[in-house]
Parts: structure tokens; C-alpha cells; sequence
């Protein structure tokens, strides 16, 4: 049953219909037959993605020109290199963090082993979204193998050659028992959140996130949200103003602006909203060329859907557009575009934008921007550009965020010491490096004591009768 999709390429427009309570049975019974417990057995798993990601390269860059008309750089810098650098930094590491942890323990037990095993969860489900559809899908991934999951992944419907790339690739490399690719959309999820399920990791926007936050309060079943939201830059006028520009634009229009820790809007006085509308005249021409869709550098927008939405925001934008503001549906290509001048009232301002639009607000200090931000949703991350330390102190302390980020944009998400997640709204949970494992790690807590005589002396007024002189002690 092929069709054409929403991206105007052919492929089966139907997943293959699997029985998903089958599915999810026989994944428990492969965590309860013990297969991915040993640290060997995820070592070699681990190894095995690391080779697919080697070998597939090739195809990885494919199925994400396919998906979004990603440029081969951006594929290897956000999706692909990412992956392997985590995945070599966990095979580096898992050990050592899947070993027992032997906390302090004090005086009263000494004669006692104290101890903290990094148990697997069991039987997880990870939900991918499409504007980074291997990258979302995969991190967590590795770190729910490391962790010694088994693991049912569910690739977001709307990156189809990236979905198709999953399902088809993914068990030619990995243990098929312990890891399952279920393909499909809203229906086949639906059908995944009425089953029983140790931990559900879901990436992807927050109406859907509260749907699978409800499924999984059934069976108490903990989450980790990635979710989106807007993410607000501030800029005093005490920075360099050309390279603030660079970071700003380049964070904006990177994947076309659908990029979750994207910078959504600014906020900066006139005169700096002047200077930076001018710099960025100077780059995007520089980076784009005159005619910035021909320009090999800019992806498209996912589908005729999203890009019906983000017209109609530009349509009720117009008067504000400073900076491009042409797009073209047949193509689903929007020039980076900037606006000026643009109000609370306006309706770009209601909801995270996802596209290559960057509004700038113009607001007259720093407390007032504060005060902007704090009267919204807390962002998944907030961008800061400031010379001065005050100023960093002052929305370090003041504001609420997943992440904050100083004096650029994006690159605090690679570095893997970090964990990255939302707060409120933006979302629940972090992963990252080492948080990766331990968002998939129940950290069992384990005191192991001796028969002893001195021991069961020391500790034996707790038994009854409570006279008040056993109370001394
Ligand atoms: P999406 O449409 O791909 O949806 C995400 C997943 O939810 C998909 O796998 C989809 O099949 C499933 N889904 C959709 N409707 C459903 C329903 N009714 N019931 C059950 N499952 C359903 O992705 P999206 O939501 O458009 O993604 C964009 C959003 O994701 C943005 O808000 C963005 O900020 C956010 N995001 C967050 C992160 C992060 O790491 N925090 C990363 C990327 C994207």
C-alpha cells in the first residue's frame, strides 16, 4: 500500500501491524529470563550500535536529507557525530557506573554493609520525535542498553526515511528479543501507552507529553518529558553585538528553527534590537547568500502541516517582518526571517514557534525582561548575553529554567556533564552522559547486616519492653 506522505516521497504509508500486548509480553519475559543483565552482554550490545552507526553512516545522512533536506553537515554535527560520541563515552564508562556504590555509612554500621545497586528498570519505552529524529530516539536509547534494559522503541511517524531507517536497520545489529522498533503514529501509541511498562521516556510536544504522563500514572510507571516550550534570549547592550548575532541566528536557524532548545524570541532594548536587525541583515546574506533558498545550508519545514501553521504566523506578522518573510509551500522552504517590534498581543508570541521565525521584543532592562520571562511557562532553556557578572547573577537567581545558557546558544547541550531536561512545563526528568544511565538505573537501596553477639548487644534496646531508661540510648 504505497502513497505519497506528507513529505512528497513514496513509502509505505501503513507500519506493518504487529500485536502490541504480544510485543510487550514477550519483552518482559526477556527481562525476567535475565538476558540483559550481565554487563558483557550490554557491553557487546552497546559495540553493535557503535558498528551500525560506523556502517550506516552513509545512510543515516540519507534518510535526514529525506526527512527535513538536512545539509550533510548539520546531519553529522547534530545527529550523527553526537551518537557516536556519546555512545564511545558510555561504552568508556557504563562500567564503572553500573558497579554497587558503597556510600558513607556511620558509627552504628560499621559492622554493616551499606550498599546501592544500579538495578535496570525492566521493560522501557522510548518515543522519538521527528525534528532530530534518530538522534532523540537513539541517545536515550544507548543509555537504557547501558542501563541493562530491555527496550521498545517507537520512532516519531513524521520522519519517515528516519523511521523506516530504525525499524529496518536496528535488528540487524541488536538482540531482537530485548530490542523491538514498533512503526506508527497516534494510533499503534496509543496502543503502547495501554500496556504495562517500567519507565516511559517520551520526547516531543506537551499536549501529547500529559497524554503519556496520564497513561503511565495507571500503572505508576515513571516518566522522563522532553518537552519543548519557548525558549526566551536576553541581550544587554554590553555585548559584542556581531557575535552575539552569529550564536543567536545560527541556534535559530539550524534544522529550520524546529529545534527544541532553539531560541524562540528576544528581548533587548531598541537600540540593541537596531543593531542586532543590522548585523543580521550582514550574516544571513553571508550564510545564505541573496536568494536564501537556493542555498544548501537551510533544511525544510517537516510537512505541508507545520508549514500551513508557520505561514499563517507570518501572515499575521507581516508588518513586523524586518529580515526575509518570502516562503515558497511547493518547496516548504521559509527564508530565515526576523521581527521587529513585536508585542505580547502579537500571536507569534502564544506558542512555541518551531520554525526559522525569530521575533525580537523590545523591553527597557533586565528586570523587565525577568519579569517577561517569569510571567510564562519556565522555558526548557534560557539564553543569556551579558558582559556583565551582575547581570548573570541576577537571572541565575531569578529565573527557572531546564537550562541556562550564557553568552551563546545550543552548545551547552554538548557538553555531556550536563544534564539536559525541562522544568514545569518544559518537562520532567534529564539525561545526558551519566544521567542517561541513571534515568534508566532504579538505585536500589541495601543494608546487609551480620549475627554477630556484639552486634545484636548493641542494638538490642529496641526491643520491647520500651522501658523509659532504654530510651537513654
Ligand atoms: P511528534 O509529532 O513527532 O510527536 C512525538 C511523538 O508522540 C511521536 O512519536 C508521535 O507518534 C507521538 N504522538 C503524537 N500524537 C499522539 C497521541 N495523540 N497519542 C500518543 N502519541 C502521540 O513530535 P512533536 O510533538 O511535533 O515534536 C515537537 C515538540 O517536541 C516541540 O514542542 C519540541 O520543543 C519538543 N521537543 C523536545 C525535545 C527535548 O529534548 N526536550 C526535543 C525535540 C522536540
Amino acid at each position: 500500500d504505497n502513497t505519497m506522505n506528507g513529505n512528497g516521497t513514496l513509502s509505505s504509508s501503513k507500519p506493518k501491524p504487529v500485536n502490541i500486548p504480544e510485543v510487550v509480553q514477550k519483552a518482559r519475559d526477556t527481562f525476567n529470563s535475565g538476558t540483559t543483565k550481565p554487563l558483557e552482554w550490554r557491553k557487546r550490545q552497546l559495540k553493535n550500535l557503535q558498528r551500525m552507526y560506523e556502517e550506516c553512516r552513509g545512510e543515516m545522512i540519507d534518510a535526514l536529507v529525506k526527512d527535513l533536506r538536512r545539509s550533510k553537515m548539520e546531519a553529522v554535527l547534530l545527529e550523527v557525530d553526537y551518537l557516536v560520541n556519546d555512545l564511545t563515552n558510555l561504552l568508556n564508562k557504563f562500567e564503572e557506573w553500573a558497579k554497587p556504590e558503597r556510600p558513607p555509612k556511620g558509627l552504628v554500621n560499621m559492622m554493616d554493609d551499606v550498599v546501592i545497586f544500579n538495578d535496570p528498570y525492566g521493560v522501557v519505552l522510548i518515543i522519538g520525535a521527528w525534528n532530530y529524529p534518530l538522534q532523540l530516539l537513539l541517545l536515550p536509547f544507548a543509555g537504557a542498553i547501558a542501563a541493562g534494559n530491555v527496550v521498545i522503541l517507537k520512532p516519531s511517524e513524521l520522519a519517515v526515511a528516519s523511521a523506516k531507517f530504525i525499524a529496518e536497520t536496528l535488528p540487524k545489529y541488536l538482540d531482537n528479543d530485548a530490542f523491538v522498533v514498533v512503526e506508527g503514529g497516534p494510533e499503534e501509541t496509543t496502543e503502547l501507552l495501554k500496556q504495562k511498562f517500567d519507565y516511559i521516556f517520551y520526547t516531543g510536544g506537551t499536549n501529547v507529553g500529559r497524554i503519556v504522563y496520564a497513561a503511565a500514572t495507571k500503572n505508576l510507571t515513571p516518566v522522563t518529558l522532553e518537552l519543548g516550550g519557548k525558549s526566551p534570549v536576553f541581550i544587554d547592550n554590553t555585548t559584542d553585538i556581531e557575535i552575539t548575532a552569529k550564536r543567536v541566528l545560527w541556534g535559530k536557524f539550524i534544522n529550520a528553527g524546529q529545534t527544541c532548545i532553539a531560541p524562540d524570541y528576544v528581548l533587548c532594548s531598541k537600540e540593541v534590537q537596531d543593531k542586532f536587525v543590522e548585523c543580521s541583515r550582514k550574516i544571513l546574506k553571508e550564510w545564505y547568500g541573496e536568494d536564501a533558498q537556493k542555498s544548501p545550508d537551510l533544511c525544510r519545514i517537516i510537512n505541508s502541516r507545520h508549514f500551513g501553521r508557520l505561514q499563517s504566523l507570518l501572515e499575521a506578522s507581516k508588518d513586523k517582518v524586518v529580515l526575509g518573510g518570502r516562503y515558497d509551500a511547493q518547496d516548504r522552504f521559509i527564508a530565515p526571517t526576523v521581527l521587529a517590534n513585536v508585542t505580547l498581543n502579537d500571536k507569534i508570541m502564544e506558542d512555541e514557534i518551531f520554525g526559522p521565525i525569530l521575533p525580537i521584543v523590545p523591553v527597557d532592562n533586565a528586570y523587565e525582561a525577568i519579569k517577561f520571562i517569569n510571567d510564562r511557562e519556565h522555558p526548557l532553556v534560557l539564553y543569556l548575553f551579558s558582559r556583565q557578572s551582575k547581570i548573570h547573577t541576577l537571572f541565575t537567581e531569578q529565573t527557572r529554567s531546564g537550562s541556562l545558557c550564557v553568552n551563546d546558544t545550543i552548545m551547552f547541550y554538548g557538553v555531556d556533564t550536563l544534564p539536559f531536561g525541562g522544568v514545569g512545563n518544559s518537562g520532567i526528568g534529564a539525561y545526558h552522559g551519566k544521567a542517561s544511565f541513571d534515568t534508566f538505573t532504579h538505585k536500589k537501596s541495601c543494608l546487609v547486616r551480620n549475627f554477630a553477639a556484639i552486634g545484636e548487644k548493641l542494638g538490642s534496646g529496641r526491643y520491647p519492653p520500651y522501658t523509659d531508661g532504654k530510651l537513654k540510648f
